[in-house]
């Protein structure tokens, strides 16, 4: 605590001294309180200039008395500053504190699509453990001994599993191609037919040409991403359908240009909700024995996506163009 008008600075709580908390440093003392009231103030105990406390009659007293000749009183307000190894900082950070606590850890290569900025904590959370592989799906619950039929409730056609429930389960391919087609675009595997389809958006408006100059940045340091399949989230973004959740890492980690960082945020939070709400689905038909199409799904998640993206898009003086909702509705559906 660096203290200022002494206003909101505890006496007794507060780390405001080199003494630390002196509810602990005069713990030892016979008369502890000093008549000084729990709740006081710094600012409550000086008056006229002068500090307005009982003599000292310990050690511990006299040292704290000795250092209030060195604390005056400003204008300025009482403020937490938190020092770590000596960098001082005014905004407290749990990962610094971690950081400082445990050492520096190895970094992951999935951190960056797990812990997104943006994202929403609960779908953050789900994802991460789909990174590692530790929710129940049916073949780990049978891998633990329980009684569970291996089928797939999505598709009814496959054991369930972390790759089955996100990547090949038919369920979820068809959600995406059949999405695909609402997009107005073919799926195309060809990269000049690609390229000869964004073209053809430049002459509607110039907000068209600006995507496609967005989509060139992006895609022409990915060789990956030369061949687009028409899925409705990703066609426009993704060579083909991620196979694995590591191949979605790299895709991520590969993405470059003028607009990277924002296609690479909406990739990440579409990620995010596209596994939450599948695995939500399969929990539903569990536990609730209701199912949704595969177009009600396509809804829940484009609704989760445009609220989330439209509560980050707030408009500002030097907003960056475009925002994230408009990227996303540009490669959502660029005729709209
Ligand atoms: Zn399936």
């Amino acid at each position: 605590m660096r203290v200022g008008n002494g206003l909101t600075c505890r006496f007794w709580t507060d780390n405001w001294s080199s003494f630390g908390c002196l509810e602990q440093y005069f713990s030892q003392d016979s008369n502890f309180s000093l008549r000084i009231p729990a709740a006081a103030t710094l600012s409550s105990l000086q008056r006229d200039g002068n500090w307005r406390l009982p003599h000292a009659r310990s050690e511990r007293q006299l040292n704290l008395q000795a250092y209030l000749t060195t604390v005056q009183l400003t204008e300025e307000e009482d403020h937490y500053v938190w020092e770590i190894e000596g960098t001082t900082s005014t905004r407290y950070s749990t990962s610094a504190i971690y950081s400082c606590l445990y050492g520096e850890g190895e970094v992951v290569p999935w951190d960056q699509i797990v812990w997104i900025a943006g994202g929403i904590p609960k779908q953050s959370f789900l994802c991460w453990l789909f990174v590692l592989n530790r929710c129940p799906t049916r073949d780990r619950l049978l891998r633990w001994g329980l009684q569970t039929p291996p089928t797939c409730l999505l598709c009814n056609l496959a054991p369930e599993s972390r790759d089955h429930l996100f990547f090949s389960c038919t369920y979820a391919w068809e959600l995406w191609l059949s999405q695909s087609r609402r997009s107005g675009l073919d799926p195309q595997r060809i990269w000049d037919a690609v390229i000869t389809q964004l073209q053809a958006f430049s002459s509607r408006s110039w907000r068209a040409m600006n995507y496609i100059m967005s989509q060139l940045a992006i895609f022409s340091f990915n060789v990956a991403l030369r061949l687009l399949l028409g899925f409705a989230f990703y066609g426009r973004y993704m060579a083909s359908p991620q196979t694995s959740l590591v191949a979605i890492v790299q895709l991520c980690q590969q993405i470059q240009g003028l607009q990277a960082p924002s296609a690479v945020a909406v990739l990440n939070l579409l990620n995010q909700v596209i596994i939450y709400s599948l695995w939500r689905e399969q929990n539903a038909r569990i536990f609730k024995s209701l199912s949704s199409t595969q177009e009600a799904l396509f809804g829940v998640v484009d609704c989760a996506i445009r609220d989330r993206l439209l509560s980050l898009s707030r408009p500002t003086v030097s907003a960056p163009s475009p925002t994230l909702l408009e990227l996303y509705f540009w490669f959502l559906s660029p005729y709209s």
